[in-house]
């Protein structure tokens, strides 16, 4: 049994490193990884073919979670040989996870790392913020961190940055993927970094101006409040060294107005990082040099030698044809700790598999990314994505950075949604500016809102993930 176990890992593990290339620099200028980013279609799903070979047996030997679930399918390891296997086997939700992490505490049986990886190799912990349902924790490896560094190398690279540049991280530092995965690659391509953790708005607004990265990492909704602090001191962000915002946590890129807003803020080129924690927290997906196109639509990438992804529909989860608009699923093929199989992230988005114009060759998710289906809003039946508002709120001039969704039910126990904005015309022009607003929802969404124009100032204001929605309507 113990054979079994061990040898499965060394067959994964040795496959993945025959599928590696241009480990410890970038093979080209333009690509770090040219013989895997600009593979043809063939070769891409050659490897995945290859590497899922090895990660079903892996996954059946080694996490107690995947073994049950072969048994309760009636499957064994050889029924997923090949990438057409896939559908074969029902996409794994969050809610699966969940129910094993409680019934599993602390960590749950969904990853392949055990107490005795942990002692030996053990690298850190992350976990999901737990927004929805219970919190999701995962063991990493060293043998894992060595491969959130290539993977997140690659995709910095495509994104511009290069020796000579220094990067400012702004986060909390806790157990939440985006700025560590950014750290361990910095550090791998022999780029300087300024930390910001730990400090107020003020001062991190003074490390710019004296310490002068050239790369932002944080969230979007955090670059927007620090540029705003730093015109605050007179200090314009626009004029300042940063030229490239690398956000990631929040979607940012398929928002169009929040995009400009934060490139005209800064000054700088936007570009972004997609994943999730449990099964893509390196790179999933990244911005290119050809993400917005000439017409101003906007595309990520999806790193497909590294991981299988596909779009299933919403309701019963089949794979969508070609050209459909469905939901994210990820199988991870480049970690040692927590391969997921089909895991369900949960953003809607199109494929696209033609080749990119900046020459690679992974397929690209267009219009980005907007949020996940977790977190859309359902009001009277309408459902919709709080970046639609956003995209609403943002398109009126002088309107703050900051709003807030509120959803409450009236005394006739009707749900209503109430937006609160900041604008500078609050007195005299509240009524006017609350009508544009409304407007500009209602053609995004065609959901009717009640608008509140505050003073600016009033809302409090985003410390790293912004919090937009408040729900107090009546459950029933
Ligand atoms: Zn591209």
């Amino acid at each position: 049994m113990t054979d079994r176990k061990a040898a499965t890992r060394r067959r994964w593990l040795k496959v993945l490193e025959e599928h590696r290339s241009d480990w410890e620099r970038p093979g080209s200028e333009r690509c770090w990884s040219p013989k895997l980013e600009c593979a043809s279609r063939e070769e891409l799903r050659a490897i995945q073919s290859r590497k899922l070979a090895a990660l079903a047996p892996f996954l059946y030997e080694n996490s107690p979670f995947y073994r049950r679930r072969f048994n309760r399918l009636g499957m064994v390891p050889d029924d997923l040989i090949t990438v057409e296997d896939l559908p074969k086997w029902p996409v794994v939700d969050k809610r699966e996870m969940v129910e094993d992490a409680l019934a599993n505490p602390p960590y749950g049986t969904y990853t392949a790392h055990d107490d005795a990886l942990w002692a030996e190799r053990g690298w850190m912990i992350f976990g999901t913020s737990g927004t929805t349902g219970a919190p999701r924790v995962f063991r990493y490896s060293q043998i894992d961190r060595t491969y959130w560094e290539w993977a997140n190398a690659r995709a910095l690279h495509s994104m511009g940055i290069r020796k000579g540049d220094s990067a400012m991280l702004i986060s909390g530092f806790g157990p939440h993927v985006f700025i560590w995965g950014v750290a361990v690659a910095l550090a791998r391509m022999g780029i300087p970094m300024i930390p910001g953790g730990g400090l107020d708005a003020r001062m991190r607004a003074g490390f710019v101006d004296r310490y002068k990265p050239t790369v932002l990492a944080c969230t979007p909704s955090y670059a927007l409040h620090l540029g705003r602090i730093m015109q605050g001191m007179d200090l314009d962000p626009a004029k300042s060294s940063v030229r490239t915002i690398l956000v990631g946590g929040e979607p940012a890129m398929g928002i169009a107005s929040t995009r400009t807003r934060l490139e005209q803020v800064w000054g700088a080129r936007l570009v972004e990082f997609y994943g999730c924690t449990e099964a893509a927290p390196h790179c999933g997906g990244y911005s290119c040099p050809s993400s917005v196109a000439a017409d101003g639509s906007v595309a990520s990438h999806l790193m497909e030698d590294i991981g299988i992804w596909e779009l299933v529909d919403a309701e019963t989860r089949s794979p969508m044809a070609p050209g459909g608009r469905g939901l994210t699923v990820t199988t991870n093929l480049n970690s040692e700790s927590s391969p997921q199989l089909r895991f369900l992230v949960g953003d809607y988005t199109v494929l696209d598999e033609k080749p990119c114009a900046c020459g690679r060759t992974h397929a690209r998710a267009l219009g980005a990314f907007v949020g996940r289906a977790d977190d859309v809003v359902n009001i009277r039946g309408i459902k919709l994505y709080p970046s639609q508002i956003e995209e609403g709120v943002r398109a009126v001039p002088g309107i703050g950075d900051e709003y807030e969704i509120v959803l409450a039910t009236d005394g006739g126990g009707l749900d209503h949604m109430t937006i609160r904005v900041e604008h500078g015309e609050h007195k005299a022009g509240a009524a006017r500016i609350a009508e544009l607003v409304a407007a500009e929802v209602r053609t995004r969404c065609e959901v009717r809102v009640a608008v509140d124009v505050l003073a600016p100032g009033t809302l409090p204001k985003t410390e790293f993930k912004a919090k937009r929605v408040r729900d107090t309507r009546a459950r029933t």
